[in-house]
């Protein structure tokens, strides 16, 4: 029987960061993933908190935390903690060669494809958009067949907002895909991968635009997490370069995921992927092991702990049957709204955070999981990331800064 010190359950962000800082502290870590995470989806900047309780923008995520609300992650987790966090997760960054730029007390506020600003922390360099302040001229970039990337909006939309009054011109570069089905940026960003890309690209923007401007794009600056497609084509063009926020398949999420996973291989840190885990084996209150379920045949997994980091609703981790919702692992009290038609607001994009999305497991400080009666439900178990109760990551735009929080605090309690 093999045994581990921690078993991670999922590998999205949480259980990527769980990880590494179980690693970090010397621990012998398997990690059991179904699938890849909304990673993938969702975008690589790390969203600390954007918004406070009453829907304004926060003048910086620090200020935020500091009027936290008893039952977030963030109060469980406290301030220290995630300042760790943060710090662990640029050193990784940065041994990488793939770093991130941010602060808790700065917020950042990038452009996204429909032209808006979105308030984020960390984010990587090809996002940085310090050289659009001093910005004459700003060309909004396209690529011919690129679904849901209209230059024009972005140009537009942006041009009203303060600060970002330039002038904007539409540069439209043509990738000659030719198989007819719909481009998304991850094609994009692969034919940027290649050399003849790159070279063809370059080509195209050269005779377009003016040395010393701005070229906002489309997340497409290449797969790999370096900022080789980066640098290679500031060079030839003479121009600063700065990828958007864009709708999914997320390029710069494919780019911070691949990175954790070269870290943890490289780590040594044992992943198996594509299994899903899908019961405990329990003896005295504690879990011994869990069983994988495969196409052909079920195995168990033993540890001492366990971090289950296996997401929300959307991930997995978290499943609504008529009139509950459960935790489908280990059995876990999810606190939830006693009443269904309570789950969701009526308005969808309300002023208000929904209560389906706070639905979810309540923890103490180390991210045990706690019964009503506030005891602990199972001492062996840590919980991490989106399957965590008391906060809206869409309405306060805190994703991945508590999923990295919350995976670093549960490494350190294991
Ligand atoms: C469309 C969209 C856009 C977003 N944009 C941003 C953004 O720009 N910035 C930001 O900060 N946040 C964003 N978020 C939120 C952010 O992506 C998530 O809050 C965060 O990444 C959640 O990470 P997680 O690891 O907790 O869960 P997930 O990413 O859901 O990962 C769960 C993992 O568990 C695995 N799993 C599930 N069940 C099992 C099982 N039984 N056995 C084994 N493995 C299992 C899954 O396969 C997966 O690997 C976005 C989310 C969405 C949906």
């Amino acid at each position: 029987m093999r045994e581990s010190d921690v078993i991670v359950i999922g590998s999205g962000f949480a259980g990527l960061i769980a990880a590494a800082a179980a690693d970090k502290r010397g621990k012998k870590v398997t990690v059991l993933s179904k699938g890849v995470g909304t990673l993938t989806i969702g975008g690589g900047t790390i969203d600390l908190l954007g918004y406070g309780n009453d829907g304004r923008p926060l003048a910086n995520p620090a200020a935020g935390l500091a009027a936290i609300e008893p039952a977030h992650p963030y109060k469980k987790i406290g301030s220290p903690a995630i300042y760790a966090a943060i710090k662990f997760f640029l050193a990784i960054c940065e041994s990488a060669g793939y770093p991130y730029l941010g602060r808790l007390e700065e917020m950042k506020w990038i452009p996204t494809a429909a032209g808006t600003l979105k308030p984020t922390c960390l984010v990587p360099k090809t996002m940085d958009t310090t050289c659009l302040k001093s910005a004459h001229t700003v060309y909004a970039a396209g690529f011919q067949g690129l679904k849901d990337y209209y230059p024009h909006l972005v140009a537009k939309n942006l041009s009203k907002l303060p600060g970002y009054d330039k002038n904007y011109e539409i540069v439209m570069v043509n990738p000659h895909f030719t198989d007819g089905r719909d481009v998304s940026a991850l094609d994009v960003a692969r034919w940027l991968d290649t050399g003849t890309g790159r070279k063809e690209c370059i080509r195209q923007l050269v005779k377009k635009v003016k040395a010393g401007a701005v070229i906002l794009m489309p997340p497409v600056l290449g797969t790999s997490p370096d900022y080789q497609v980066l640098e290679e084509m500031e060079t030839a063009l003479d121009c600063r370069l700065v990828e958007t926020v864009a709708i999914p398949p997320s390029v710069t999420g494919f780019r911070l995921r691949s990175m954790m996973l070269n870290y943890l291989k490289t780590a040594g840190v044992r992943i198996i992927e594509q299994v899903s885990v899908a019961r405990a084996i329990m003896e005295k209150g504690k879990c011994l092991g869990v069983v994988t379920q495969n196409i052909d045949r079920e195995r168990t997994y033993y540890a001492k702990n366990f971090i289950l980091a296996n997401g929300g609703f959307y991930g997995g981790g978290l499943r609504a049957e008529p009139g509950q919702a459960i935790e489908p692992i280990f059995n876990l009290p999810v606190e939830a709204p006693a009443k269904q038609e309570e789950w969701g607001n009526r308005q969808l994009f309300s002023p208000e955070k929904q209560s389906f999305a706070k639905i979810g497991i309540t923890v103490d400080n180390k991210m045990r999981p706690l019964a009503p009666n506030g005891s602990i439900a199972i001492e062996n178990i840590f919980i991490a990331g989106r399957n965590l109760r008391g906060y809206d990551f869409c309405f306060e735009k805190s994703g991945n800064g508590v999923a990295l929080a919350s995976g670093y605090q549960a490494a350190m309690s294991v």
